[in-house]
């Protein structure tokens, strides 16, 4: 029997792992589950999977979840320290990290110190601090599986391979739902179209990081830290189908591809399984069926948060960690329709270039720099003004 957490467990990666986790009652048992805010549903997650600690970070929603299960036998904690407690249970052996954004940070940190393997879906804490979790992670031994469907590619292909024999990794990016709109055309398109990934169904934060690319220019920077790679080492690639995940280019000019229908669930299920792999009742891949597959090389152009990620993955510094901030700033403020589609860019363009890179060594430097580019990105929404 695993004993799980699931930090994010409301959210799309959370309801897609215990739907893995309630199929299989004799491996998995659920200990601790966390959410910001959504009460209701985590309640009825509760009823079902029985945890015996639960957390909120918002202290009002805890509260009220308090109240509505008194009669069980869960213990609910409450605000960012509670999510944290949850993240180090001291029974837990695996903690799903899938909360959405930096807020993900500390309790995945919390885990990977607390001697936790973690399955990583929240890539915004590598972005933000890949080279502080790794040397936590590494200290102790602490495995971490990457659930990102490119970066769990790359994993597979990479198992029993010597790290000398890469030549490269190669993410490949559906493109998401405007890959062939026009820079101009991009400026004014509505929420509900940016929304419409044409492959995956997700949380509204990496929709919206898939149709600007920057969930490229993200998981180009989890990518150099989960596989130690360097920014030469880590090409992208449009395929729009999403059936090859993402493959390896070895110095023998082989190239090793994971491939398969485009379902969270599967990579999901291999970290949960992990070593092994698990029987699960999902339809095949029919390539005949399919008939074609598509590359082409992303256009930077159109899409340039591509091309920011890119300098600040091989620039460094606190410039990842602004990089991050900035974004999550802009696709707020565009969640909320107070900036255009195409100010996004703008956004996070104008906030990096602000910055002046310092040294990230320590967590307090990296929250030190979110911080500052939270402020800076807000003052640049301001004055874009409404949409
Ligand atoms: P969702 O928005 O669907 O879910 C986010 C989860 O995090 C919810 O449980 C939410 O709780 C919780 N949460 C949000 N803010 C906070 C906070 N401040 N403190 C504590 N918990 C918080 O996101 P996704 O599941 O789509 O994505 C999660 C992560 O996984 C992201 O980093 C994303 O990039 C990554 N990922 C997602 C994929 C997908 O298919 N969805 C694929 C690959 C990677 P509440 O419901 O209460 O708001
Ligand atoms: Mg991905």
């Amino acid at each position: 029997m695993k004993h799980i957490v699931i930090l994010g467990a409301t959210g799309s990666i959370g309801t897609n792992t215990l739907d893995i986790i309630n199929r299989f009652p004799d491996r998995f048992q659920v200990l601790g589950l966390t959410a910001k805010s959504s009460d209701d549903k985590l309640e009825k997650i509760i009823r079902c999977v029985k945890p015996a600690v639960v957390a909120l970070s918002d202290p009002k929603a805890a509260a009220a979840l308090k109240r509505r299960i008194a009669s069980l036998n869960v213990e609910v904690l409450s605000g960012e320290e509670g999510v944290k407690q949850v993240a180090c249970l001291p029974e837990a052996e695996l903690v799903i990290s899938a909360i959405v954004g930096a807020a993900g940070l500390l309790p995945t940190l919390s885990a990977i110190k607390s001697g936790k393997t973690v399955a990583l879906a929240n890539k915004e804490p590598m972005v933000m601090a890949g080279e502080i979790i790794q040397r936590e992670a590494k200290k102790r031994a602490v495995p971490i599986l990457p659930i990102d469907s490119e970066h769990s590619a790359i994993f597979q292909v990479l198992n029993g391979e010597r790290h000398g024999d890469i030549k490269r990794i190669v993410l490949t990016a559906s493109g998401g739902p405007l890959l062939k709109l026009s820079k101009a055309m991009k400026q004014k398109v509505t929420k509900k179209e940016a929304l419409a990934h044409p492959n995956w169904k997700m949380g509204p934060k990496i929709s919206i990081d898939s149709a600007t690319l920057m969930n490229k220019g993200l998981e180009i920077i989890e990518a150099k830290w989960l596989f130690d790679l360097p920014p030469g080492k880590i090409d992208v690639l449009i395929h729009p189908q999403s059936i090859i995940h993402s493959m390896v280019e070895f110095i023998d000019r082989s190239v090793i591809a994971q491939m398969g229908l485009p379902d969270m669930r599967v990579p999901i299920s291999y970290v949960l399984n992990y070593p092994e792999r698990t029987a699960l009742p999902l339809p095949s891949l029919d390539l005949a069926a399919l008939g074609t597959l598509s590359f082409e090389a992303p256009d930077f152009e159109r899409f340039p948060l591509l091309t920011v990620a890119y300098e600040v993955l091989k620039e460094g510094l606190t410039l990842p960690s602004v990089l991050n901030a900035a974004n999550e700033v802009a696709v707020s403020a565009f969640l909320e329709e107070r900036i255009c589609f195409g100010d996004i860019e703008r956004v996070v363009r104008q906030t990096v270039d602000a910055h002046l890179p310092q040294k990230a060594e320590t967590i307090e430097d990296v929250m030190a720099a979110d911080a500052w580019a939270r402020t800076e990105g807000a003052q640049v929404v301001q004055q874009i003004g409404s949409c």
